[in-house]
């Protein structure tokens, strides 16, 4: 299973779009890709001005695409998601891989980074999953990082405070840099659990694994104390240094916005591997892949904690235009008054970034946003069903926050049906009609 499988197995169900005219990686692919954005296709950009490579883009850009990379149907989603997070496998180390076909001495300027908006500080890597070790061996991480590339051999890191961070903060106390691979066009299965919330001390790539079936294979990098997947396209070797930072940024994060500068670490790349025709991987920053890539994990950690509150959790929807992040739809099935509360407060509890949530029953489509309006416009009393939590840890993402500390207000909404009251009252009213009528009407075209 590797990313050029699953790209075979995409042309099978016509979801990639070759594009053959010439493009340039500067704002003119992002633009491609921000145009077809919400359930947009596979993007194979074939032919760009100034580099001989192929990019690829929008991989995971559908729910139902990353249903088809994991092998399950929506339903089962986050229940393969979480067994995966509770019995990682060791994935086999193999002496060999595609990825080695070719091995070179670091030159950044033959990739094609992307630049994706106006005011980006350059070129940017958007799709690279990062593995390193502490410094004593005996944790290994994989995440996903964005990087901003300064030079032929120079890049910046944003370490947000946590697992990686958490590593390289103690190679920096005993005056090391830590060696890291940079994987680039991997398998979705790679991508989700780079991205999941899985404790520290696991092993993402043995999440990876379990959620592969076991058929992940890593090869050991030429030039860091790392490893990689063997069928990776690209990997950047290097080293982030325990010394030298610099201003990382601007760059527009999952919001669409631009996030605030900030002093981050500077990686040295000391070597690159791929296959001889790689193809480079494009995620566009707050496109719907990075959306789905983000809010993914979480939907399963907020679904796995409602559903400990109430009997049934049906679907969570951390909404397009919530980023993927700051808002979720949660639909259940309520049995007691003041359910919804509780779904609330698990979800907020599942979720630290999570900003706005709705609770509705199981008769509203969480994806359907009018659906949702109409729940919260005739199910909702505000008096009663309002929920305002103050000064309280959010996202650093959201513009409206206290982007220093973090701190933000959050807003639950109960947009279930008060039991105490007739279900004739709430309920959608349904027009009976018979087969024959429904036949006709399918006939109905205008022409
Ligand atoms: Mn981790």
């Amino acid at each position: 299973m590797s990313l050029r499988s699953f790209l075979e197995q995409m042309e099978a169900k016509r979801e990639n779009l070759h594009v053959t005219d010439e493009v340039s990686t500067r704002f003119e692919i992002p633009f491609i890709i921000k145009k077809w954005d919400d359930e947009g296709p596979i993007f194979l950009f074939e032919k760009l001005k100034n580099f001989e490579t192929k990019v690829v883009a929008n991989i995971c850009g559908t729910r139902k695409r990353i249903c088809d990379a994991l092998g399950v149907c929506q339903i089962e989603l986050y229940g393969k998601l979480i067994e995966a997070w509770r019995s990682p496998r060791k994935p086999e180390i193999v002496e060999n891989g595609p990825v080695k076909e070719i091995i070179e001495k670091p030159d950044l300027s033959k990739i094609p980074f992307l630049t994706h908006f106006e005011k980006d500080a350059g070129p940017y890597i958007t799709s690279a999953v990062i593995h390193a070790k502490s410094v004593d061996g005996s944790v290994e991480n994989a995440s996903v990082h964005r990087l901003q590339v300064l030079d032929k051999k120079h890049l910046a890191i944003r370490l947000v405070p946590r697992h990686l961070y958490k590593l390289w903060r103690t190679a920096k106390e005993a005056d090391k840099d830590i060696e890291i691979s940079i994987s680039i066009g991997v398998h979705p299965a790679v991508m989700l659990a780079a991205s999941s919330p899985v404790p520290f001390g696991v092993n993402e790539f043995d999440v990876a694994n379990a959620l592969m079936d076991n058929s992940l294979r890593l090869i050991k990098c030429e030039h860091a104390d790392a490893y990689a997947p063997a069928e990776d396209e690209l990997v950047l070797e290097g080293r982030i240094s325990g010394i030298r930072e610099v201003i990382e940024g601007p760059f527009v994060d999952i919001t669409g916005t631009y996030d605030v500068e900030r002093r981050q670490p500077v990686v040295e790349v000391v070597g690159i591997m791929h296959r001889k025709d790689y193809v480079y991987q494009a995620v566009l920053p707050s496109g719907s892949e990075h959306r789905l890539l983000m809010g993914l994990p979480r939907e399963a950690l907020i679904w796995e904690s409602v559903s400990k509150v109430v009997p049934k959790a049906n679907a969570v929807n951390l909404s397009l235009g919530g980023s993927g992040w700051l808002h979720a739809i949660v639909s259940v099935e309520k049995q007691l008054e003041g359910d919804g509360k509780n779904v609330l407060l698990a979800a907020f509890a599942a979720h630290p970034s999570l900003k706005h949530a709705v609770v509705v029953d199981s008769d509203i489509d969480v994806y359907d946003a009018t659906d949702v309006e109409w729940a919260i416009a005739t199910r909702f009393q505000a008096s009663e069903d309002l929920l305002i939590i103050k000064n309280v840890r959010g996202s650093t993402l959201d513009s409206s926050a206290d982007q220093e500390t973090g701190l933000t207000s959050k807003v639950g909404i109960d947009a279930t049906c008060p039991l105490t009251r007739s279900d004739d009252k709430f309920k959608r009213a349904k027009i009976p009609v018979s087969k024959h009528f429904k036949e006709l009407v399918r006939k109905l075209v205008i022409v």
